[in-house]
């Protein structure tokens, strides 16, 4: 018998009465391993009356409270690293150190959340006017949701609940309902952590939770991470519905290479930052722009691609795990086969792969194209497997122009030993997350997460000091206060100073 998995709706852990249940499966053999049936209509209604509740009692609560409720469970999830670590391995199919990172990653942003009170900090200034001054307070804003993809199941909804709960929101997380197990399990943590029953509510499903969530009055804040057509389809509409929104959508990141760069250094970053979780990461390279003469490296970048061999979490040789279902593989290879038949030059085919003992897996090997052009299907998609494109141009210009001509920008890298060329790059490139000899540079928590244009529809971005502002109110408070005996005339004008 499979567990079924649970929801958490007002304190509790209960099954939902959804007859027809998602099957989660381990992408490394199709068994199934978990069955998670979906919110109803009415589980989604009881969450957020819950939700609405715990607010009104925990927007109340001392911020050095709040503060401390990170602490601890920042403590916890340290402590169940290992444990989480495997539950993640087993539910994505990544290797167990890239699934023990990702859960690291989120522990980073309780550790910011636990700063909270100098984040919510507001201004003042004496004397804006004669006897008059004015500060400014933040308030927490109610109920807040967040929709996360399957790819990041223990950093991504780590982005949101920790950081909206230690501002004094209350808030109800949708994860991916590919791989829901390590959700659940920080939600149970933070429980564990003293967290109040009712502040963080966790719902299951796909489509039809979300376009609840979406059009829900009581929800103030909604956070979404994901592809681009659904990123668009919950800004559109949840914007429509008068919420706040900020949506996280795909990408197509870039390293340009300039011939001065250090051979081995190029060679080992690209492998890592484009096959790394078999290429399912927001901010993997999968285009590689070779400058000048550095072109003549990509033969020995076809031969070291080439030793990767991707396998199950638990060989500690894998280089990564498999896809997360068997219709992203076909999709991946379906790319692979349209870049062929468009005309790039293939140097290493992984959609045939197998591994020895598991011949179910989603496996793709490593994929490199040359002569990509970008008109063809594998620059202008989102690939999201272990593939890396390279395109060759003349000049770091050439370089900029092509990527700024990309919908995407959500990350960048150039590698290079000349300080001119990298200050050019980082002050023209129009992306949002640049590494200078860097290749994937995701920020840490106390900045933000930057993305632009194709990938980001919103104002303000997760974690950091903008994360702060999407999960609150601004209240300006101007005061006079008046001598006893003062006495004054109406004022119908405005003061000119
Ligand atoms: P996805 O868009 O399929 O799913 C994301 C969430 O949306 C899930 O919770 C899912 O249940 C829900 N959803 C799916 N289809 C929906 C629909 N039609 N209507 C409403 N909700 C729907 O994304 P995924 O495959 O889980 O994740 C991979 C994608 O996420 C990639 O495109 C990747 O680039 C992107 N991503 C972006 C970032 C970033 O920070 N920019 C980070 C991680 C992943």
């Amino acid at each position: 018998m499979s567990k079924v998995i649970p929801q958490l709706i007002d304190g509790e852990w209960r099954v939902s009465a959804d007859a027809e249940p998602i099957e989660i499966r381990d992408p490394a053999t199709q068994e199934v391993i978990a069955l998670a049936p979906s919110a109803t209509a009415e589980e989604i209604e009881l969450a957020v009356a819950s939700a609405q509740r715990a607010f009104q009692t925990w927007r109340e609560a001392p911020v050095p409270e709040r503060a401390r409720l990170m602490l601890r469970y920042q403590h916890l999830l340290k402590e169940h690293h290992d444990e989480l670590g495997e539950l993640l391995a087993r539910d994505t199919g990544k290797t167990l150190a890239d699934a023990k990172g990702d859960v690291w990653r989120g522990i980073e942003v309780v550790e910011h959340a636990a700063n909270i009170a100098s984040l919510l900090m507001g201004e003042t200034l004496e004397n804006v006017a004669r006897d008059i001054d004015t500060a400014s307070w933040v308030q927490p804003l109610g109920v807040c949701a967040g929709i996360t993809p399957f790819n990041f199941p223990a950093m991504i909804p780590l982005w949101m609940f920790p950081l909206a709960i230690a501002c004094g929101n209350s808030f109800i997380l949708k994860p991916s309902e590919q791989d829901p197990l390590t959700p659940n399990r920080l939600a149970e943590l933070f429980l564990e952590a003293g967290a109040p029953r009712n502040i963080l509510q966790v719902l299951h499903g796909g489509r039809e939770v979300v376009d609840a969530l979406l059009v829900h009055p009581q929800i103030r804040a909604l956070s979404f991470v994901g592809s681009v057509a659904v990123a668009q389809h919950v800004y559109r509409i949840g914007t429509q519905h008068l919420k706040r929104v900020q949506a996280f959508a795909g990408a197509k990141n870039h390293l340009v290479v300039l011939p001065d760069a250090n051979k081995e250094q190029v060679l080992s970053n690209l492998i890592g930052a484009s096959c790394g979780a078999a290429g399912q990461r927001c901010m993997a390279i999968s285009a590689a722009l070779f400058v000048g003469e550095s072109r003549q490296w990509i033969p020995e970048l076809a031969a070291r691609m080439a030793e990767l061999r991707p396998g199950h979490w638990q060989d500690a040789s894998a280089a990564y795990g498999p896809l997360i279902s068997p219709q992203a593989r076909q999709r991946v290879q379906r790319l692979i086969a349209a870049g062929k038949a468009e005309g790039a030059e293939c140097l290493l085919d992984g959609s045939d792969c197998s591994v020895a003992d598991f011949p179910d897996g989603n496996w793709v090997g490593p994929t490199l194209f040359r002569g990509v052009t970008s008109q063809m299907s594998l620059y202008r998609e989102e690939i999201f497997g272990p593939v890396l494109i390279c395109l060759e141009v003349d000049t770091l210009a050439d370089a900029i122009e092509l990527i700024n001509a990309n919908p995407y920008g959500n990350g960048t890298s150039l590698f290079t030993r000349s300080g001119g060329a990298a200050r050019h790059f980082q002050h023209a490139v129009e992306v949002g997350q640049v590494g200078i000899n860097v290749p994937i540079p995701v920020p840490l928590p106390f900045f933000s997460f930057t993305g632009w244009r194709g990938s980001f529809y919103g104002d303000l971005h997760a974690y950091g000091k903008q994360a702060v502002r999407f999960y609150s109110e601004t209240k300006t408070v101007t005061t006079r206060w008046f001598e006893d005996d003062a006495s004054s005339d109406p004022n119908l004008t405005i003061h000119l100073k």
